[in-house]
């Protein structure tokens, strides 16, 4: 048995209520109010959380852990790590790895490691085509049955609609999602920023706004068509806002999901010709920035997620047009939007909790995201008070690549749980 005592929780209506927490055999057994006296319960084990949150565990849908083929960037393991560090205790991790996910046999690899990790729970996506190549469709039946929880190409577009109408009904005669890296080859042709002043004042090649809204309009009269769930990845630009916006207001079944550095850059800020600002989709104008927090508040975008992209220092290191894109993200997320966004009083608490908890929970129907009874003991510990800057050197990830180094952050996870296990503590 574990006792969290005197946890500061969100309850129904957003407040902050005091809690005793009791987990044992992996579930919330109860929460308790009141003053207690915990020093007579034999054997249980005690967190003191006073003056802390406890939220359940946050939860990333959208992260790329790099095992099996890169293990120099990150590692099931590492990434885990990392991910428990930053207070997550789901994530799901992207099939674009060596070799591709595309396969039962690499579902169940992905699926083994992780739990001989045994530091968070990892869901496995499945590739929609072979290698993402984008050619012909994978063997969705197989990859559901292997354990996959959705399939996506992410870090490419499919970019022939019909293989995505097909990938779209085979998916939902599975029940399964669609999840989509929105990306119109024929409009980016080796950009590496976003089109726009950072672009023209370094002579680089711009990715405009539509290579990314002209897949999510496409695929948005697919899902119509085809009746599935589609999830929109990394949101980026006002064009595939407006888009998602509409669809929902008719009914479409389409959820999307939108990144801390959509919601905190724009092209604006980006210092130089530093590859730690380079991502795909690349940060927008604030305009876009404007678009995605307001979709974030309304419910247009559903949940936040990192896209946590591990690099080595080498790679990052070819410059703005040669190295690759992405930025790490597991251990910066939380601090950034509390700091940034609740503690300067424009968000509630409850709303950024939320759209990193029961929301992801819900758009991919999982059993955690809940601080209930009888819930997974799956929780985060955050101290919202100490300050401290953002040093890439701490990190538990292999990643260095951030653009938020030396940003002085509040609301940094100190403690998590998961199955009622301590899997990081500070
Ligand atoms: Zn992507």
């Amino acid at each position: 048995m574990h006792i969290i005592t005197n946890a500061s929780v969100l309850n129904e209506q957003g407040e902050l209520v005091k809690k005793h927490i009791i987990l044992e055999d992996g579930v919330i057994r109860t929460l308790i109010d009141g003053e207690s006296d915990w020093s007579t319960q034999e054997g249980a084990e005690i967190t003191d959380a006073a003056g802390k949150l406890v939220t359940p565990g946050l939860i990333d849908m959208h992260v790329h852990l790099r095992e099996p083929g890169f293990e120099h960037k990150e590692t099931i393991e590492t990434g885990s790590r990392s991910a428990a560090k930053g207070g997550f205790t789901t994530i799901a991790c992207m099939p674009n790895t060596k070799p591709v996910t595309d396969n039962p046999e690499t579902v169940q690899f992905v699926l083994e490691k992780a739990r001989k990790a045994g530091i968070v729970k990892v869901l496995p996506y499945a590739a929609i085509t072979v290698r993402e190549l984008g050619r012909e469709l994978t063997d969705f039946t197989a990859l559901k049955a292997a354990g996959a929880i959705g399939f996506t190409d992410d870090g490419v577009g499919v970019q022939n609609a019909q293989m995505m109408k097909n990938a779209m009904k085979m998916a939902a005669e599975l029940d399964m999602p669609v999840i989509a890296h929105c990306e119109e080859n024929s409009l980016v042709e080796r950009g590496c920023v976003t089109e726009g002043k950072f672009a023209e004042q370094h002579g680089l090649v711009g990715i405009p706004n539509e290579s990314e809204a002209i897949h999510v309009g496409r695929d948005i009269l697919l899902a119509e068509a085809t009746g599935v769930h589609y999830h929109v990845c990394h949101v980026s630009t006002e064009q595939s806002i407006r888009l998602i916006r509409q669809a929902k207001s008719i009914g479409i079944n389409v959820t999307a999901e939108v990144c801390p550095h959509h919601l905190l850059l724009s092209d604006e800020d980006i210092p130089g010709l530093d590859a730690n600002w380079k991502m795909n989709p690349p940060l927008r104008s604030p305009r876009d920035v404007e678009a995605c927090i307001e979709a974030l508040l309304d419910g247009t975008l559903d949940i936040i997620v990192t896209d946590h992209a591990p690099h080595s220092e080498e790679e990052k290191a070819k410059g703005m047009e040669m190295a690759p894109f992405g930025i790490v993200g597991f251990e910066t997320a939380f601090p950034l939007l509390y700091t940034k966004f609740v503690a300067t009083g424009k968000w509630d608490l409850s709303l950024l909790v939320r759209r990193m908890t029961a929301d992801p929970a819900k758009v991919f129907r999982l059993d955690t995201g809940r601080l209930e009874e009888g819930a997974p003991a799956d929780l985060t510990m955050i101290d919202l008070e100490t300050e401290k800057e953002v040093d890439p050197q701490t990190f538990a990830t292999k990643g260095r690549n951030t653009p938020f180094m030396g940003w002085k952050l509040k609301g940094w996870p100190v403690k998590t749980w998961m199955n009622g296990n301590i899997v990081w503590s500070e």
